[in-house]
């Protein structure tokens, strides 16, 4: 199975894609996490990354489609992977045709631009697992540590008001026109998101006939 979770920042792509990955035994390939971690590591990547993440921007078509394509090479795809914040755009779209590759479902989480500033400014995320948290609608144990590894939450740099702004404008402008080029394959699943994570949760298993 290869499935995309399309939707715009904090709609709870990251979230659902988890633990769909876990019931359907296959992995999450997120290329914000691929990218962060560049940037933590200083790598090459990171250093051209950082900039354009910083600002709320996209990281140029070419650089994110060399890294996906690297990372679809690794034996844990065998079986199929959950795409979760690629593509973002036409072009990285069509990069995935010209590798041949199928897409099985695309599921498409509508949440109201007024709710992703909360949800993105509560947004706290662990260092050590990549676990996320929310302060309100899904906080850790403690609330100050990661459930899973006992490591301290942080709260990623580009989850700011102003930057935030910035990345749904992105979103609208170059990342939503994906929703037309999969609904016209008759593959896309809309699920509207829930003020219950579980509720959401319940939506995406039913769209992707997992139980
Ligand atoms: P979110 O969970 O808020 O949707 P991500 O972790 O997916 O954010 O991405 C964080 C940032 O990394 C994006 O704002 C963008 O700058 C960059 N990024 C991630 N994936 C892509 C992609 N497929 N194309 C271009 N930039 C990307
Ligand atoms: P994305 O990957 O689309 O950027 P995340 O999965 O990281 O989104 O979710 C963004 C934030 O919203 C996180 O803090 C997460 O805990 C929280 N969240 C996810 N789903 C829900 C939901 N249904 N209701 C409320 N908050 C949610
Ligand atoms: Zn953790």
């Amino acid at each position: 199975m290869k499935i995309i979770f399309l939707g715009a920042p904090g709609a709870g792509k990251g979230t659902q894609a988890e633990l769909v990955a876990a019931k359907a035994g296959i992995p999450t390939i997120s290329t914000g996490v691929i990218l962060r971690e560049a940037i933590k590591n200083k790598t090459p990547l990171g250093v051209s990354a950082q900039s354009y993440i910083e600002k709320g921007q996209l990281v140029p078509d070419e650089l994110v489609i060399d890294i996906l394509t690297a990372r679809l090479k690794e034996s844990d795809c065998a079986n199929g992977y959950i795409l979760d914040g690629f593509p973002r755009t036409i072009s990285q779209a069509e990069a995935l045709d010209k590798m041949n590759i199928t897409i099985d479902k695309v599921v498409n989480i509508y949440v109201p631009d007024e709710k992703i500033v909360e949800r993105l400014a509560g947004r706290r995320s662990c260092g050590g697992c990549g676990a996320t948290y929310h302060v309100v609608f899904n906080p850790s144990a403690d609330g100050v540590h990661c459930t899973h590894c006992g490591k301290e939450l942080t709260q990623r740099a580009d989850d700011k008001p102003e930057t935030i702004k910035e990345r749904l404008r992105v979103y609208h402008e170059q990342t939503a026109p994906l929703e037309e080029f999969y609904r016209n394959r008759g593959i896309l699943c809309d699920v509207v998101g829930q003020e219950e994570l579980s509720e959401t949760t319940a939506l995406t298993m039913k769209a992707l006939d997992l139980k």
